[in-house]
This record gives structure tokens, sequence and C-alpha cells, in this order.
């Protein structure tokens, strides 16, 4: 590899593709197969393994997913689901998808995930009112994985279900669980858009231990018809004969991404530990700094799909001067996220500035600074000298 030029551009997030990805999707190319075909059974297979988990439904997104789960948990009008406000929108609209209504818990601002004192608070005003959710979406924020422990315990005395948005936490895990085995929730959904864990340009995966609700997605995910003459509610006339039985969606992916997808899996390991690798150093780094890191809990592993800083309280306009000054320096920044409810669409349901105070103070302070598993040590430390420069340190 030639060596990166001083003042080349160095994204947040980037895929990392190399000449197997190409080779796997070009093979497929010449196959029969382009959309749903043997690729997306051997991708839904391999991930099972990876995951340790009886079932995975591939789709064309994880907001396909979301709202396939949504569906299959069967929401629908007069339902409450409550998630974080510090996610992106999909973790929100899919329950709105089905009618239901939607609300959030705000977040603690040392994990940035939902803060589950906060939600057992939620839960008793809400049991008081004879009013519970129906669903918990928890969000694995950057990776890190929510307090599961907790949220099953909750779930135990308020009986909810539980959809895990692991968009950003393939390879993460906790204390008895491997996210994506389901052993504290319902389903699990991930996302494997170009800049999350691993890619198949756009794409999504639900894991679950029912069969119940894996085959349901199943039906879902293709207009809800099936092919399957052991499925059929009615005899079948002959060998063209296909039933729609419930109201589904165009939901897959394709042959062409399942194969990118394979071959993506078989580097997660690799992937995870240098974006691991990665956070080490920039937490060493910025140790002198006046700011802070996620805390990532005992016992908690992240897959570090985001390097979050945030800026200290004292200095109100400084992560935009920081935001502007990285640019200006070729260097790729982002901010993750500004609070759901504070979108004009959420507004005009309901919700207002103030609602979720903890996720919008984290808002006007937080940058997600570049990380992603070819991001090599120079390029990083080209980035770290451009943050202790801002900060003159
Ligand atoms: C990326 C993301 C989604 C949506 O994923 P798509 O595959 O783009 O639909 C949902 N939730 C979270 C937390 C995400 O980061």
């Amino acid at each position: 590899m030639t060596s990166a030029p001083e003042n080349e551009f160095i994204p947040y997030s980037t895929q990392c593709i190399d000449s197997n990805d190409v080779d796997a999707v070009v093979r497929v190319l010449r196959d029969d197969f382009l959309t749903q075909g043997p690729k997306i059974d051997e991708f839904e297979d391999a991930l099972k393994d990876y995951f340790k988990v009886k079932h995975c439904v591939v789709a064309n997104s994880a907001t396909s997913a979301l709202h396939m789960s949504c569906v299959a948990l069967g929401l629908g009008p007069g339902d409450l689901v409550l998630t974080s406000p510090n996610s992106f929108v999909s973790s929100a609209t899919t329950s709105l998808f089905c009618g239901a209504e939607i609300d959030f818990v705000d977040i603690c601002p040392q994990t940035l995930n939902m803060d589950m004192d906060r939600l057992e608070e939620k839960l008793s005003f809400l049991a008081k009112k004879g009013r519970l959710p129906d669903v918990v979406i928890p969000v694995h924020f950057g990776g890190l994985p929510c307090d599961m422990v907790k949220l099953s315990a909750l779930r135990a005395r308020y009986n909810f279900k539980i959809i895990e948005d692991a968009s950003h936490a393939m390879g993460a895990s906790g204390p008895g669980f491997f996210v994506g085995d389901t052993r504290f929730s319902d389903l699990t959904v991930f996302s494997f858009h170009p800049v999350k864990m691993i890619t198949t340009g756009e794409g999504g995966a639900v894991t679950t231990n029912s069969d119940a609700l894996a085959e349901k997605i199943k039906l879902l995910r293709s207009h809800g018809i099936t092919r399957d003459p052991l499925a059929f509610i009615n005899e079948s006339p002959g060998q063209w004969y296909y039933e729609q039985k419930i109201l589904g969606f165009n939901y897959r992916l394709t042959d062409i991404q399942a194969a990118l997808g394979i071959s993506q899996l078989g580097k997660i390991n690799n992937f995870v530990s240098a974006r691991n690798e990665i956070a080490e150093r920039y937490k060493s780094a910025f140790k002198k700094l006046n700011l802070v890191v996620q805390n990532v809990p005992a016992g908690l592993k992240s897959s570090y799909h985001l390097f979050v800083i945030v800026l200290d309280a004292s200095s109100e306009n400084s992560r935009k001067s920081l935001f502007d000054h990285l640019k200006t320096e070729r260097i790729g920044v982002n901010v993750h996220y500004i609070p759901i409810h504070t979108q004009p669409f959420f507004q005009s349901i309901g919700f207002s500035w103030g609602d979720f105070p903890v996720a919008e103070d984290i808002y006007q302070r937080c940058l997600s600074i570049p990380i992603f598993p070819h991001l090599n040590c120079k390029m990083q430390d080209r980035v770290i000298k451009s943050i202790c420069n801002f900060f003159e340190v």
C-alpha cells in the first residue's frame, strides 16, 4: 500500500472492501440468481452461526427489518413503544408505520444509551396511568450494549416485548450475552449500510429464537406470499400456484448483496478488533484533554461503530468550531445524533425541545471522529494532532 498524502481526506467512517468482496459479487453476476436465491440462505446460515441464534432473516435495510419486527410483534393503533431519542430516526419511525404511538426515554450521560433508571421511573408512572408500553426498543449506541440485564428484569415486571436496535453493535457483547443471540430480547436488528460494521451496500437483518416470529418475518419480506405447498390455506391447483396469506412488503435483499455480506462477515472479527484498538489509542491520547468519551461499563464490549467525544459544557460554541476546524484540516466528522424528538416531523406530532434534556445537552457537545477498520496509525495521529492543536495542548 502506498502511504497517504499528508492532506488526504479522512472520512469519519467508510466501507472496507477488498478484492475478495469484489470477486464474490462478480461471481454472482455471472450466476443464475440475482435477487433472493441461494446466497440469501447461505448468508442467513452464516449469520446464525456467528450470532449463535436459531433464526436470521436478512432484508434490504435495517429500517425494513425494524418495520417487519414491529409488524410481527403485532404492533398497531393503540399500542405504545418506547425507544431512545439518541438514535437514527428509524428506531422511532418504524413503530409509527404500524400506527402505534412512540415515546422516548432519556439517555445516561456516561453511556449515551437509554437510562434504565429513567425507564424504570417511566414504567412505574405508565403503570399508574394503566398505559404500559407493548414494546421497548433499546439502541446499542455506537456499539455499546445497553444494560440488557436490567431491561430484562423490567420486562419480567412490566411484561413488554423487546426489539434491540443493534444497527451499531455487531460483535458487541455483555454479561451472559452476545448481541444478536437475543438472550434478553425477542428480536435483534442489524444494519449493513456502508458505514456500519459490515456492509451489503444497503441491507439489514433480524435475529430471533422464535420459530413463529421468523416465519412471519420471512412472509412479510416478500409480499406475504408463500410458495410452500405445506403452508397453503387452499388446495394447490398446480405448480404455478402461490398464496398471498398476509399483507406484506418487498423488503428482499438481493443475492448480489448477500454475496458481499458473506465475504464481509468473514472479516467481522478483524473489523471489531481493529475498531477496538483505534478506540484505545484515542482514549489514551485524549486523557489530557477536557472532554469525555463513552464510558464502557465493566463486563461490556463495544463494537465501536462510532467514536464519540463530548466536549466540556463550559465552552458553548466549541463543538461547532471543532467541527469546522477538523473539516478544514480535511478530517471528516459527524454528529450522532440530532435527538429524534427534535426533528420537525416529531415536533409536528407533539414532541418539543426540552422533553429529553440529557440527549439534547449531549447533542450540543458531541462529535463523532474517524473510526473504521483501515484507519491506520498515521491517519489516526493526524486526527489526534488536529484535535490536540484545537485545544492547544
Ligand atoms: C443505520 C441505522 C438504522 C437504519 O439502518 P438502514 O440499514 O440504513 O435502514 C437504524 N437504527 C440505527 C441506530 C442506525 O444507526
